[in-house]
């Protein structure tokens, strides 16, 4: 059997026996399926283990055979123009969707409140957190490492971008006999991070089964519920924007077939949904660019990381019905202005999300400072937290999709021969 069947029966099987003890109310096993998230939590740690070497060693070899500079800067233009455009189109999608459907509109405040009172704790928590994140001028700043070995310590990735393209394209201009070792060095080192990857997948049919028996065991179908039309209304946007954005990108901007092509990655969304992580989930999109789409290292390997890091067009669209429900529920008036702000805010919060699960909620407490709501942060946070995790389980899919579309983009428009099923 395909390691991908195996995978997805790991994810149906965990689905079933986890929401089925949780609804016959069984509690010893789910006692004993909540247990199993250490073992879910380890195959997500070893899959993030790989990300630094992995990000660095492909981005040193990649950068250092682009050749020239302004090869780099075209394909870092083109990068940062599809993904900008992308997520506006998501938080638009999202905004468009909120104004026609009001999910905050039918919610009576008796629930409301309720719903508020029981998560307020973490989301008290959350707003910490936010607290403590820089201002988007420092973030742009940071893109500038004062220390790369820093960067890699402390999981930052968009300054090791910054620093491995750097290196790579002066590498380039060295002679022969100098770039050469430095460059087989790195290769060396890519080409044993793949190699992990491939052990650390052995046992990936398992830790999916633990990852989504714990949490589903653990979910609340009341919750589920109360906040059904607002989670329909993300699960909708994301399911427009995965299929049909992305799927026309694919078709008009890439030139691929868009049903080939998501046939080809269709082993990434199991590992996005299970980790919620698009950072895990990068050693998985990379090798799948590089194998099934046949996209280059070159491209791959400088595109992919740096989408995981600032390309959230499913967080975006989720923080646009977020802020929309919350406003709606609390009677608070968003007009055009206000929504413009939502899309600049989300678009450009996205940048500053690190692709990890719970990201997106934590800078979806700036986006409703900066729109006004900064007085109902707290309670309103607290009213969607409860079935977050499914949310963040999906955008996941939706941010690493359209990670693999921009790759494949940059790819086409440079030149580069796909695999000849999925070229149009
Ligand atoms: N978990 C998401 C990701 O890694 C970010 C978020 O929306 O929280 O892409």
């Amino acid at each position: 059997m395909q390691l991908y069947t195996k995978i997805l029966i790991g994810l149906i099987s965990g689905i079933v026996v986890g929401a089925g003890s949780n609804l016959l109310g069984l509690d010893s096993i789910v006692a004993l399926l909540t247990a199993l998230e250490p073992l879910g939590t380890a195959f997500i740690r070893a899959l993030t283990m790989i990300v630094i070497p992995l990000v660095v060693a492909s981005l040193v070899v990649g950068s250092s055979s682009l050749g020239d500079i302004r090869k780099l800067g075209r394909i870092g233009g083109k990068t940062l123009g599809y993904y900008m455009v992308t997520t506006a189109l998501a938080v638009t999608l999202g905004l468009v969707l909120s104004n026609l459907i009001k999910p905050g509109a039918g919610v009576d405040p008796a629930t409301r409140d309720s719903l508020s009172a029981q998560f307020q704790g973490q989301a008290e928590g959350n707003m910490e957190i936010a607290a403590q994140a820089p201002p988007i001028k420092d973030v742009l700043l940071n893109i500038i490492p004062r220390n790369p070995i820093e960067s890699a310590a402390t999981f930052d990735i968009l300054p090791l971008i910054f620093f491995a393209v750097i290196f790579g394209a002066a590498l380039s201009v060295l002679p022969e006999e100098k770039k050469d070792p430095v460059i087989k060095l790195f290769g060396g080192i890519n080409e044993a991070s793949m190699v992990i990857i491939g052990w650390i997948m052995v046992t990936a049919p398992y830790a999916v089964f633990a990852l989504i028996a714990s949490i589903t065991a653990q979910f609340g179908l009341d919750l589920l519920r109360s906040l059904m039309i607002y989670g329909l209304v993300v699960v909708g946007g994301l399911a427009i924007h995965g299929f049909i954005t992305v799927g026309l990108m694919v078709r008009f901007a890439a030139k691929l077939k868009p049903i080939m092509f998501f046939k080809r990655i269709s082993g990434v969304p199991l590992f996005a949904f299970s980790t919620s992580s698009s950072n895990a989930t990068l050693p998985v999109t990379m090798s799948t660019a590089q194998n099934q789409l046949g996209i280059s290292k070159e491209v791959s390997s400088f595109v992919l990381p740096l989408g995981a890091t600032i390309n959230m067009d499913g967080t975006a669209l989720y923080q646009a019905v977020a802020v929309m429900f919350i406003a709606q529920i609390y009677g608070f008036q968003m007009d055009l202005s206000a929504q413009l702000t939502v899309v600049l805010t989300a678009t450009l919060a996205s940048i500053g999300t690190a692709g990890v699960p719970g990201a997106g909620v934590i800078m979806l407490i700036a986006i409703l400072q900066t729109v006004g709501l900064g007085d109902r942060v707290a309670s309103g946070i607290a009213l969607i937290l409860g079935i977050d995790r499914i949310l963040d389980m999906l955008r996941t899919v939706v941010n690493v999709a359209g990670d693999l579309s921009c790759a494949a983009f940059v790819a086409r428009s440079e030149g580069e021969q796909l695999d000849p099923d999925v070229v149009i």
